[in-house]
């Protein structure tokens, strides 16, 4: 066993942390304050080979692993945590394109999403279509050499300025899940409508509805076959949730690194409140989260690039590293106190953007659901939805180059 992070990711993690803390931390305040959409940025993190971690070379990506997205992820997540929501825009649909897309389609579609020239976004939930993604009631249905989408999806981040979207819809409704099928496809189209939403936090991460009306793509927008959309979806949920808990990790080590260095100043009482065992609780907790889910992320992230199952180990990190976001930011608050409440601090923030990832990518009872019966039921949910995946395409041999540096 191996902690050590080779010199490579060492070298890429470095590169995320000092572009984050250049780029993206200095105006983080600033950008949530006025819901920006930083275009800029998001094109930057392409042009550095952010998106192309886990994208071989020949679709422009960079090979690098699950090990460095994860690091990327936690780094910008640290600076600020609706940035990384880009990082699964752009990377969860090109992960499903790479794994299941035909050659056209990848040659169309990834290295514009690998460099960040499209805007990408994948569109699963629906007003009644939320943890029960099998309850989709958006339809393709096919005309001619065409699928004409209707319907509607909420909460899709992006939704407001993505150029291309992973679109999730009943070509069969009959079939219930296995009659959802997966598409790619041009929202700059006829037939789409879109309406930002406001949220509690990750201003700086555009969200809100796609609605199709007569949206007509043509057929070779569809993704593998008729009916595997089921299929596709819960596999790339599994590659976006591991994403998503590198992110609250880096959250939550933002809001760890808030909280000290506030407690190692502030006097109460003749002396620093850091010395106050209360205080003291706190952060011990928040350390304690802190490091068990980067033991967890890393792992799943690690199994991953061994091309080893990790679905439960996945659920797991997710689960605690949500849980330890939505905890530090808490404590932060707590050990902040008034100035943790007022917006001249960043913990606010950090409160408001760690709620999310207890919701997002599975729910945090959807993933206690997983895991637990993981451990009860003989077919579990982690096994079966492996097994979905193997059926469709059984998992290669490693093609990571871990050659070639994210280009700088
Ligand atoms: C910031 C943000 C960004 C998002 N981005 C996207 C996106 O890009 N694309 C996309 O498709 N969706 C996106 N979503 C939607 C997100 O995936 C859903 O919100 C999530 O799946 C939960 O669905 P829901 O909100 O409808 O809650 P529901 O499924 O209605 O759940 C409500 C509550 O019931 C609990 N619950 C549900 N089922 C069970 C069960 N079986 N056992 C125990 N408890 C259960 C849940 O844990 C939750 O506490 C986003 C949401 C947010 C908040």
């Amino acid at each position: 066993m191996d902690f050590e992070l080779s010199e490579e990711l060492v070298a890429v993690r470095d590169l995320a942390r000092d572009f984050a803390e250049k780029e993206i931390a200095p105006s983080a305040a600033k950008d949530d304050r006025e819901h920006a959409f930083r275009r800029d940025l998001v094109s930057k993190m392409g042009e550095l080979g952010f998106y192309g971690a886990v994208i071989p070379e020949s679709y422009g990506g960079n090979g690098l692993g699950f090990l460095a997205l994860a690091l990327i992820t936690e780094e910008i997540a640290r600076a600020h945590s609706a940035m990384r929501v880009f990082m699964n825009m752009q990377v969860g649909p090109a992960l499903v394109l790479d794994r299941f897309g035909s050659e056209e389609q990848k040659k169309k579609w990834l290295p514009r999403l690998i460099r960040g020239e499209d805007v990408g976004c994948f569109a699963i939930t629906e007003p009644d279509a939320g943890s029960d993604v099998a309850a989709i009631r958006t339809t393709a249905a096919r005309d001619g050499d065409s699928y004409v989408l209707n319907g509607s999806k909420i909460w899709i981040s992006n939704a407001p300025v993505a150029d291309t979207a992973l679109i999730y819809a009943a070509t069969d409704r009959s079939q219930k899940h296995r009659g959802i099928s997966a598409f790619y496809a041009n929202l700059n189209q006829p037939g789409v409508g879109r309406k930002s939403l406001d949220t509690l936090g990750v201003h700086c991460s555009p969200i809100g509805e796609l609605s199709f009306e007569n949206f007509r793509i043509p057929a070779e927008s569809l993704i593998g076959k008729e009916g595997e959309g089921f299929k596709i979806c819960m596999w790339q949920l599994n590659q976006t949730r591991l994403s998503c808990a590198a992110g609250a990790l880096g959250l939550a080590r933002a809001a760890k690194e808030a909280a000290v260095s506030y407690a190692n100043q502030r006097e109460q009482f003749g002396q620093k409140i850091g010395q106050f065992q209360m205080i003291q609780d706190l952060i011990a907790q928040m350390v304690v989260h802190e490091e068990a889910a980067k033991l967890l992320v890393y792992r799943a992230a690690w199994l991953a690039d061994q091309r080893q199952p990790n679905n439960l180990e996945v659920s797991i990190a997710k689960y605690t590293a949500a849980e330890a976001a939505a905890f530090a930011a808490d404590a932060a608050l707590r050990i902040l106190g008034a100035y943790g409440y007022s917006t001249e601090f960043p913990v606010e923030r950090y409160l408001r953007d760690a709620k999310s990832y207890q919701i997002v990518e599975g729910s945090s009872n959807i993933q206690k659901l997983i895991i637990a019966q993981d451990a009860t039921a003989k077919v579990t949910p982690a096994k079966y939805v492996m097994s979905l995946a193997a059926e469709l395409r059984p998992i290669s041999t490693p093609t990571s180059k871990m050659t070639r540096g994210v280009t700088v």
